[in-house]
Parts: structure tokens; sequence; C-alpha cells
């Protein structure tokens, strides 16, 4: 029987063991959720929408238990865990409210009687998830999901076993009925028996790119659906007419957050050569400001990486593109899941710090003299997921926005999901998109119903 252990990774202390799954476990397991699936469906909005809203209230209720197994499991600093846990809430309030507006019957006028789209759930949605938001990439998804009548499982990173069993927590504490949303303990090896189950109707997959290319493979093969939101590379863009003070905030706040685990973080600083050394400068004394330390300690900012393994990764990364010609400006050093935060200068094109994603406090700076070299840099990447512009001239820049090849085009603003904007990418960075209207219609059934 495999056991799967959790690990702190900020001192190594093993925090739990978990008994995994068996497959004749995750069998019922499926068995119970298609069953489920039959009598959820019919389950009025009004209904949903109360068990949904009980889901939030249980979240804003207890938020610090939550936040703690999320800080425990993975090292995000307690006050972006507790501002996670709340988002989720927020994200159960806006289906709860919108749902059923958003899955109206969509009347479309022809020579029939009547003709319309009906919205109707799909089933059993499998959910691999990753560990850089443990609640929030499954919230995005499981909100919209039930409110539209399908059932959840979900199959989190197996360092996040914890929060992965809050979650299911969270629901039967709010009231859903029981298998409406479960937790599977498996490993990613146990993920193609189910995606072949014939009860389990589509998949959506956040996280690295082999993990999608892996699960889109099997689901295509088995002739299913599925949204992959995959990693990215922003840029931040930043135009010599921007207003210096708010641009160094946000753009400290893009990469940093999270401990630079995100993937709409912005990882490539890409700014006007005319202001590059007073923005450098300015930057710097921002990042050694940045604290670092226990992540349970509410006023740390930077905590450690999720794990020891992804920490030597973005050390990697940055020694690798410091020996190509890149200059270390501050950071640059690992200690266990530690990495400190980081900034690079003198940063090309061929270097790993800009062709590859940097899942980690490390930011790279590279200059540009003109609009057109700030695009095309900004475009060389194999991701798409977003860019952030910043620049006081916003007519001058909303007429450049069609030249990104990116998922979402923020002005003077992070990129950031919210549940009321679809959020997703191009490229490698995945496709289908989450949240808003679009989100909710990727695992629905779009009937066309015609009347004569
Ligand atoms: P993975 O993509 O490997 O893990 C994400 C989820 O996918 C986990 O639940 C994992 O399970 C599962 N998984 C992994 N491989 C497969 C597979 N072949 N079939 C089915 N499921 C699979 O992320 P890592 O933890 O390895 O992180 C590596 C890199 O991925 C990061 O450095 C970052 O660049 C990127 N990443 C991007 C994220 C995003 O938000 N887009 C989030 C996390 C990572 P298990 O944990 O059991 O392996």
């Amino acid at each position: 029987m495999a056991v799967t252990v959790s690990k702190n990774p900020y001192n190594g202390d093993e925090l739990n063991s978990y008994k995994n799954h068996s497959k004749k476990e995750v069998s019922e397991i499926i068995d119970k959720a298609d069953k489920r699936f039959y009598s959820w469906r019919g389950v009025p909005f009004n209904e949903r929408q109360k068990l949904m809203l009980a889901a939030a209230a249980e979240m804003r209720s207890n938020k610090h238990e939550y936040a703690k197994m999320l800080t425990l499991e993975m090292g995000k600093p307690i006050s972006q865990a507790i501002a996670e846990v709340e988002k989720c809430a927020w994200v159960c309030e806006y289906y709860a409210e919108h749902a059923e507006n958003q899955l109206e019957n969509r009347v479309i006028k022809t020579d029939a009687h009547k003709s319309y789209v009906s919205y109707e759930p799909l089933g059993v949605i499998l959910a691999v998830m990753p560990w850089n938001y443990p609640f929030w990439q499954v919230f995005r998804f499981a909100a919209p999901a039930l409110m539209a009548g399908n059932i959840c499982v979900l199959k989190h990173a197996s360092n996040v076993f914890g929060s992965a069993l809050n979650i299911e927590k969270i629901f039967k504490r709010a009231g859903f009925p029981d298998n409406c949303f479960t937790t599977l303990l498996i490993g990613s090896d146990a993920v193609e028996e189910i995606i072949e189950n014939k009860k389990v109707k589509a998949v959506t997959l956040t996280g690295s790119g082999p993990a999608g290319s892996s699960v889109a493979s099997l689901a295509g093969k088995n002739i299913k659906k599925t949204v992959l939101e995959l990693g990215g590379s922003n840029a931040l863009v930043v135009m010599k007419d921007c207003d210096i003070e708010k641009t160094l905030e946000t753009c400290v706040q893009a990469r940093f957050q999270n401990t630079g685990q995100s993937c709409i973080a912005g990882k490539r600083l890409i700014v006007d050569e005319s202001i590059a050394e007073e923005f450098v400068e300015k930057l710097v004394v921002k990042v050694r400001e940045l604290r670092s330390g226990d992540p349970l300690d509410q006023e740390t900012y930077i905590g450690t990486l999720a794990r020891e393994d992804l920490a030597k990764d973005i050390e990697k990364q940055v020694n690798d593109s410091i020996k190509a010609g890149a200059k270390l400006i501050v950071g640059g050093k690992r200690h266990g899941a530690y990495f400190e935060p980081t900034v690079l200068t003198n940063v090309t094109e061929n270097m790993a710090v800009f062709k590859e994603e940097t899942f980690g406090p490390a930011l790279s700076v590279t200059t540009f003299k003109t609009i057109e070299e700030a695009i095309d840099l900004s475009n060389n990447s194999r991701f798409g997921l977003g860019v952030s512009l910043f620049t006081e001239n916003i007519e001058a820049a909303e007429k450049i926005i069609h030249k990104f090849d990116e998922g979402a085009v923020f002005i003077n603003e992070l990129v950031k999901s919210d549940p009321r904007l679809p959020f997703g990418g191009i490229k490698e960075s995945g496709y289908g998109r989450e949240l808003s209207a679009d989100g909710i219609k990727e695992f629905v059934n779009r009937k066309t119903v015609y009347i004569k």
C-alpha cells in the first residue's frame, strides 16, 4: 500500500503521512461520484447557490485553520495564505450569484417556432491540480463546475494532500451531498486509469507543460475534453513615461508574491533603456526590503519554495544565466528550499532566465530602445499567459494590445485572476478559459434545441 508523506519545506519536519487510495478504492469513488451526478444535476440553482454560499462562509469563518495548512505544506507566507482562502470564498460567492444567469438558455432566432442552446452538465470531471495555490487552483475550477451541475474528483499535488482533504471537508461542512466533491489520494501514475474510466467525462489540469501534455494526450485518446492551464513567463514592459514609483510597487509584487511561484508572475522585466539605470537602482532597494523568514510569521513576505528540488531548479537557471553573461545585482543564493529574492540584469534572449519559466523569486531585466523591440522581446517566449504594460499614455498602449501574443494584457497592473474575468493562455501556456461566464461554459454540453 503506497503512502505519501508530507513535509514542511521550511524546516523539513514531517507533517503527515497519507495512505494512498488503491485502484479499487478509486474505482469505487468514481462509481459513487457518477451515481451522485444523476441526482445533483436535477438540484435547482437556488439550492446549489445556498450550498456554495455555505462553502464560502465556512472558509471565511475558518480561514486561519485552512491557511495554516497551506503554509505548512508548501511554505507560503501565512498572510498570503489567508488572502488565498478569502479569494476562494469570493469565487464561491461569485458563482453562487451568477451561475444561473450565465447558464440561462440562449435563444437564437431561426425558422423554427423556438430554438435555443441549453447548457447542461457533463458529469464527473477530473481535476489534476498543483501545489502553488493549493486552494485557489481547485476552487476556481470547482465552484463553477459544481454550480453547473457537474461532479468533481480531485487529484491534487502529492505535497499538499492535507489541503486537498480540507477542500473536501469544506464542501462536506457546507452541506453538499456526499460524493459531489471527492479528493483522491493518488500519485500521478494513477491518473491514466482515471482518464480511461468511462464515467469520467472531462479533465482539467493546472501545472507544468509535461504534465499537461501527458494528460491531454490521454484525454485525446479517450475523446475527452480538456482545459489546460500551464506555465507562463509574463513580461513586465516598462515604458519611459510610466509612473516609476507605482510601477516599481506593482512589478515587485508581480514577481515576488507567493515567493515567485505563480504561472502569471511577471518574470521578465523589459524596461526602456533610457530609464533602466534609475529603475533598477530603485527596484533593488525594494527587493532588499522584502522580508524573508518563517512562513508562519505574519510579517514574512518571502517564504520558502514548496520543495527543495524546486529551489535547486531556480538556482541552476540563475547560475547558468550568470555564466552566460547576466549580472547578479541582488540575491542568488539558496539555503535548503529557500532562495533569496534575486535580480539579474544584462539578460539576453538566449539565457535560461529569459527563455525558460522561472518558478521562484528571480527577476530578469532586459532593456529595449523602441516599442517594437519591446513587443518582440515580450513575444519571444513559448508561453502566452499575459503581459503587463506600464505607461501613462493609455491611448497609445491600447493601440498595441493586439500585437502581444497573450491570453491577457494588463495596463499599469500585474496580471491577476479575478472571478469576473476570463483567465487562461495561448501557446504553451495551455488552452481553454477559467473563471467568468467563459469558465463555467467549459464543462457543459451546449445542447441545441429546435422546436418546429
Ligand atoms: P507538475 O506539473 O508535475 O504537477 C502538477 C500536478 O500534475 C500534480 O498534481 C502532479 O502530481 C500532476 N502530474 C505531474 N505529472 C503528471 C502526469 N504525467 N500525469 C498526470 N498527472 C501528473 O508540477 P511540479 O510540481 O513538477 O512543478 C514543476 C514545474 O511546473 C514548476 O517549476 C513550474 O514551472 C510548473 N508549474 C506550473 C504551475 C502553474 O500554475 N501553471 C503550477 C505548478 C508547477 P504529483 O504531485 O503527484 O506529481
